[in-house]
């Protein structure tokens, strides 16, 4: 029986490669996306996981800041694949790169929102989809994106490691709450990954922090696509954090 995949903020960067991962995996793919502009973005990642792996898909405009935005999210989702829900990946995620003396609380607001209420709105609504079926030969899986800002300090980005860490405690949280009902949460914590993300900050300050990475370079979108489909295919993997970082966090 096919198994149905939701993802946040699935049409550019790392959403877009663990778009195209589900799709790869056999799932059939709800790519939620915000922005107008990403509209066709997504439309055509889900025309091409059509005709490449035969799979299912569909495409949600929702800003999973807001609960109502994720309720239709969910609701179009049974709508279209019915009742059970196998996978979400909590990804959706902006940064605001400011000083915490000129920021406005609705910037710091919106940050909060995006990166971290949206995931306890779509876990929340998600879970019931998941319990109606999981059991431990038939897993459903959560997975978080969070960040190495949730794992360490990063100057200026105060409200997005206090939304990253915050990501990391909900994953251990759930991951307890559902152990031993087929139900693990897991989250992904990236290093400096070349996405729009990061093409919007000060290329300079970039790249002199990119030296000092250890292994000496930008992640790519790949690498996390990846550590997704591990954590996909790991039945006795729960309430972990896996950091593709290379080596720019060593826990
Ligand atoms: P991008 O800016 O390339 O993509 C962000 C994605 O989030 C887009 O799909 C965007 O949708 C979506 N999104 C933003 N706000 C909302 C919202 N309110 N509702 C629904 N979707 C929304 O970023 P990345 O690919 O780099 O980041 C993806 C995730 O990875 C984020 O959570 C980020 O914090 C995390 N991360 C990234 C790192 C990096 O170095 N790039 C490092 C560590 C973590 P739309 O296209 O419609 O705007």
């Amino acid at each position: 029986m096919s198994k149905t995949a939701i993802i946040t903020g699935g049409s550019r960067g790392i959403g877009q490669a663990m778009s195209e991962k589900l799709g790869e995996l056999g799932y059939n793919v709800v790519i939620n996306y915000r922005s107008d502009s990403s509209k066709a973005l997504s439309e055509k990642i889900a025309a091409d996981l059509e005709s490449k792996y035969k799979v299912g898909t569909l495409v949600v405009k929702a800003d999973v800041s807001k609960y109502e935005d994720c309720e239709k999210l969910v609701k179009a989702t049974v709508e279209k694949f019915g009742d059970n829900i196998d996978v979400l990946v909590n990804n959706a995620g902006i940064t605001n790169n400011s000083n915490w003396i000129d920021i406005t609380h609705e910037a710091y607001e919106r940050v909060i929102g995006t990166n971290l209420m949206s995931a306890l709105h779509m876990t929340h609504l998600v879970l019931p989809h998941m319990i109606n079926h999981s059991s431990k030969d038939s897993q459903c899986v959560i997975v978080n994106t969070s960040s190495v800002g949730g794992m360490t300090g990063v100057i200026n980005q105060a409200d997005y490691c206090a939304s990253k860490s915050g990501l990391i405690g909900l994953t251990r949280a759930l991951a307890l709450e559902f152990a031993g009902r087929g139900v693990r949460v897991n989250a992904i914590a990236p290093g400096m990954i070349m996405t729009d993300m990061l093409r919007g900050v000060n290329q300079d300050e970039l790249n002199a922090l990119a030296a000092t990475i250890p292994e000496g370079y930008i992640g790519d979108v790949s690498d996390i696509a990846g550590a997704l489909a591990y954590i996909l295919t790991a039945p006795y993997l729960t309430g972990q954090i896996i950091s593709p970082n290379g080596g720019f966090v060593l826990q």
